[in-house]
């Protein structure tokens, strides 16, 4: 029998299955791997040609529901797309280890209906609520009836109970699909019964929800959900920061009277596992997770929404590189089940599929209720710059004092975490640098370190320069979050400020409670990066000012306008949820800049059809199809020897070129020097035998050579 083992292995393993065991494909199973022993998964196929004799056997099969057709074939596909080893794969599949065995059920007690001899206060108390014959856990019973545990035993040893066992609990109640259905506006109604429709009738077929900030698409997905859930299936819901989104699950909780099941990182291990058997179970019906929910066992998936499909989060960029939402789809195209994206900024891979009728596009043009979407003005920072020191220019300034007057909110976007980006010595001119990294060491004031964003690397902050000696003359350059809260406490003493960025002390659950307090109007000024642009709903803030909207148009990303335009568009979102008038103001050098333009104008088709007739004409995605390789080594040339040498490897072809190798942007990461090349084919090229009759003729890596394949690159540093 062929059994998948997670490891980077090419292909299955076979084992002997002995006798009187039974497996299936799909069965979860413990194998002996070398001198180990590892958790595998039977796969399809007849095992392939090794001798019998030498077969090793299946030592355990687990008792656990195996893993189905759809999710298996998943695995291969994603592992042949992604050029990845289908164990590494799987091992994203089998990341609850502790689960492939049932829940242990839980000791209990039910009533025989035999009753003491003597009565007493306590223990009439106790049968009252066991009379029903329900089973009971001895300490539920004794705290539900306000008694100690010994009234229990007494009444137990007189035979008025017999122990029994209590099946595992679900991790979340069942969903109800009617519980508190909104009353939708009429364009939410049309999107929702197309969506529903969708839903019902099943069959795979992707739509698009392409609605302005605010608009309710939530409400509308979950017509879709409910829908799902009345036919009985299985729904998972992606969503970008699901740590953060508090809010997200209370909107469920509301809609279908029980939360979803939560997957993600920072789930204890206990839940982790709970969850992963009882989705294998198909006892939990909708999951919201991050994207590696993907990979979670589904016995009967039916609907995936992917909400804020544009994010780059979605993208994995470590060992399996994959992007969630192509997989998704890919998914529900495997399943034969519908999946539904949803965004106010869709990614332009996305709106080509629609508009070329490959996706059904469900469009939502106005915001619920009498919100009213923000107006957007640029400040021009060559005419009117901040003062001295300062970040914030004059017309910013006035608009947060206004707003915080008239009792209102301000939001100051701007992403970039710490005090400073850069640290340099006024005398000598040293920078702090990473000692691994070719990056700068970004100073968080709060924390007193110089701390490097790539790999981690942190330091004190001296007092005096490394480099020539001389003491108090370090001068921060440019701005970070925490400098610009130093400004607006400067000039805002009175106002309640908060700061919000992922780096921030007391981690998720403090930032929870920060955004909650936000939403109840605890905080007159925030200052945050991208983190509060996502999906908050702040009902008094009427004022976001982007501090540095050029911050993301720098880099040689050819994605970077479009990255740019969805962020602010996203950011400035925030404001103007309720009725009240709001602003959004970017603070830019270059006002006339397509994105400037776009989000002041609110032309945002305008700028898609730019953008896409950009990618169009430079073959680039969806209208051609990157792959990046990144080579890394100890040395620096060992690393370009090697890029060289899958450079020279490079097969012919009519529709692929290979660029490079180049020396990466970042040069230097955690001690690993990094080239770059880049493979770019035509539309309908075939990118995936590219690679590999490129990778099959280079040289093995040797030494401490890395070669990682990035197919559908979002990062190019
Ligand atoms: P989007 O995801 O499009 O930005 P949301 O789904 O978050 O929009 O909706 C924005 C706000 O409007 C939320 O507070 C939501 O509860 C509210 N809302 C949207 N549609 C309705 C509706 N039909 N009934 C009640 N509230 C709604
Ligand atoms: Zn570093």
């Amino acid at each position: 029998m062929p059994v998948l083992v997670p490891m980077p292995a090419d292909a299955p393993y076979s084992y002997s299955v002995p006798e009187g065991m039974t497996v299936e494909p799909g069965s979860i199973v413990r194998v002996p791997l070398g001198p180990r022993l590892v958790a595998g998964v039977v796969w399809d196929g007849d095992g392939g040609s090794v001798n019998p004799a030498k077969l090793r056997p299946i030592d355990h099969v687990f008792d656990c529901p195996p893993v189905g057709e759809p999710m298996r074939r998943f695995v291969d596909w994603v592992a042949a797309y992604t050029l990845s080893p289908p164990g590494l794969v799987a091992r994203m599949m089998l990341r609850a280890p502790e689960a492939f065995d049932p829940e242990p059920w839980t000791p209990g007690l039910t009533y025989t209906g035999v009753d003491p001899g003597r009565m007493t206060e306590a223990r009439a108390r106790v049968l009252g609520l066991a009379r029903d014959g329900l089973a009971w856990t001895r300490s539920g019973l004794a705290h539900a009836a306000g008694v100690s545990a010994a009234v229990i035993d007494g009444l137990a040893a007189q035979g008025a109970f017999e122990p029994t066992l209590i099946p595992p609990a679900p991790v979340v109640a069942a969903p109800d699909p009617s519980f508190g259905a909104a009353a939708l506006s009429d364009e939410q109604q049309a999107a929702g019964a197309e969506l529903r429709a969708a839903a019902s009738a099943g069959g795979f077929g992707v739509s698009l929800i392409d609605g302005v900030t605010g608009s309710g698409k939530t409400e509308v997905y979950f017509e879709a959900v409910a829908a799902a859930v009345a036919a009985g299936r299985q729904v998972l819901i992606l969503l970008p920061e699901i740590a953060l989104t508090q809010a997200f699950l209370d909107r469920f909780h509301d809609r279908f009277g029980a939360r979803p099941a939560e997957w993600h990182s920072d789930l204890p291990p206990r839940t982790r596992e709970r969850v992963w058997r009882q989705v294998a179970e198909g006892r939990v019906q909708v999951v919201a997770g991050a994207r590696s929910a993907l990979f979670l066992p589904f016995r009967d998936l039916g609907l995936i929404v992917v909400d804020e499909e544009h994010d780059p989060a979605y993208k994995q960029e470590d060992r399996v590189f994959y992007n969630a939402r192509d997989m998704a789809v890919v998914r529900g195209r495997i399943g034969g089940f519908p999946v539904v994206l949803a965004s106010a900024t869709p990614s332009v891979e996305s709106r080509v599929n629609a508009d070329q009728a490959r996706y059904r596009r469900v469009a939502l043009r106005t915001r619920f209720a009498e919100a009213a979407l923000p107006d957007i003005r640029s400040i021009d920072l060559r005419r009117s710059p901040p003062a001295r020191g300062g970040f914030l220019s004059p017309p910013l300034l006035a608009a947060v004092e206004a707003t915080v007057g008239r009792g209102e909110q301000a939001l100051l976007f701007l992403n970039r975490r710490g005090y400073a980006p850069l640290t340099l010595c006024r005398v000598c001119g040293h920078r702090f640098q990473c000692p691994d990294c070719s990056a700068w060491l970004v100073e968080h004031r709060f924390r007193g370190q110089l701390v490097c964003h790539h790999c981690g690397h942190n330091e004190r902050r001296p007092d005096a320069c490394p480099e020539c000696g001389t003491f108090d003359h370090l001068v921060a350059c440019g701005p970070g979050v925490e400098r610009i809260a130093e400004e607006v406490v400067e000039r805002f003493p009175q106002a309640r400020t908060i700061v919000l960025s992922s780096d921030m002390m007391g981690g998720v659950r403090r930032l929870r409670l920060e955004l909650e307090a936000i939403a109840k109007g605890e905080a007159d000024i925030v200052i945050g990066t991208q983190l509060v642009a996502k999906g908050h709903n702040f009902p008094n803030m009427t004022l976001v000012g982007v501090v540095d909207a050029d911050l993301g148009l720098a880099n040689g990303d050819p994605r970077a306008a479009e990255r740019t335009f969805q962020l602010l568009s996203q950011v400035t979102g925030r404001a103007g949820r309720t009725g009240k008038k709001s602003v959004g103001l970017l603070q830019t050098y270059q006002p006339d800049h397509p994105v400037m333009r776009a989000l002041v104008s609110g032309d945002s088709e305008a700028f898609y059809q730019r953008e896409i007739a950009e990618r169009e004409r430079t073959q680039l995605p969806p209208f051609g199809r990157l792959a990046g390789i990144v080579v890394s080594a100890a040395t620096r040339a060992d690393a370009e020897a090697h890029a060289r040498l899958l450079r020279r490897a490079a097969p012919q072809a009519v529709d692929i070129a290979v660029l490079g190798p180049a020396e990466a942007p970042l040069a230097l990461v955690g001690g690993r020097h990094r080239f770059r090349l880049l493979v770019h084919g035509g539309r309908r090229s075939d990118m995936q035998a590219y690679l590999k009759a490129l990778l099959a003729a280079s040289p093995k890596p040797r030494g401490t050579v890395r070669v990682a394949v990035d197919i559908d690159p979002q990062s190019f540093l």
